[in-house]
């Protein structure tokens, strides 16, 4: 199965979703893209080589200053109910107060949890964490966490906390942990070392087809040693180039052009939830 493991979905209407207002106008000034809405989506995944695209929920920071950006879990779990191209990508911050039970609550309907350290304002590396830790590592679900791009998207983010480096408890612990961006620019070496070092530690090739990341992605089509730890993702809706369509697609045909192996797109079927635990 061919699955693009990193898309953002959200619409203004749905119960729980939230964009401030300083966000709104971080997008464009004008608020998020019509192109993370469903239909948009499910065209866009329908039109391509793709078999499911993640659906990325977003927690919020659990700290006094400020939300900017949220998607809950219970969306993107009835979309995929709804919807068999869509999987869910849960989010859980391991500082929410309920986070093991956010995760006992949602582990058997969602394929990954998605963090955004730096704009979710945790330290992946706090000890305070390794209770969670354990169930997530029981639970199967890998992580897929923002490494790359400090400056990123999200408004009121902190610095430092996206670093590779960062996940190493969480992989002491058995957690399968997926880089989104493979840490570039900034943490590109970084990942470099710990994706050859470590086996349960992988990257996600979302994002880097545009033009701030393209060429890590020309560096890394030619690494193929380390080939079988990436994962397909686009970022939808984030286009690779101007004037793209299809974005799902032209974001998978630009990586195999590149010289990437068909196994980007269905690795997820190993990295994901191994249903027999
Ligand atoms: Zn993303």
């Amino acid at each position: 199965m061919k699955t693009d493991i990193h898309a953002h979905v959200g619409n203004y209407n749905a119960k729980g979703f939230f964009v401030s207002s300083l966000q709104g106008d971080r997008f464009n000034g004008k608020g998020v893209s019509p192109l993370i809405d469903v239909p948009n989506l499910l065209k866009d995944v329908r039109n391509s080589d793709m078999d499911k695209v993640v659906a990325l929920a977003f927690d919020k920071p659990y700290d006094d200053k400020g939300v900017h950006y949220y998607v809950p879990n219970q969306y993107v779990v009835d979309l995929s109910k709804k919807h068999e191209e869509i999987l869910a990508g849960i989010s859980i911050n391991p500082e929410r107060p309920d986070a093991i039970d956010e995760l006992e609550k949602y582990k058997n309907d969602a394929v990954l949890v998605k963090w955004s350290p730096g704009v979710m304002r945790f330290n992946p590396a706090d000890k305070k964490h390794a209770k969670f830790y354990q169930k997530l590592a029981e639970s199967g679900l890998p992580v897929l966490t923002h490494s790359g791009g400090e400056s990123n998207i999200v408004y009121g983010g902190v610095k430092g906390l996206i670093r590779p480096h960062n996940l190493r408890s969480a992989l002491d612990q058995g957690v399968k942990v997926i880089a989104a961006h493979c840490g570039a620019p900034e943490y590109f070496e970084e990942f470099l070392e710990m994706v050859i070092g470590r086996d349960n530690f992988y990257g996600d090739l979302s994002a880097m087809a545009r033009k701030r990341r393209r060429g890590f992605l020309e560096k890394l089509a030619k690494m193929e040693e380390i080939h079988g730890k990436l994962l397909q993702g686009s970022d939808y809706p984030l286009p690779p180039e101007n004037g793209v369509e299809l974005i799902i697609q032209r974001d998978y045909e630009i990586k195999r052009e590149m010289g990437f192996p068909e196994s980007i797109a269905t690795k997820f079927d190993d990295v994901g939830k191994n249903e027999s635990r």
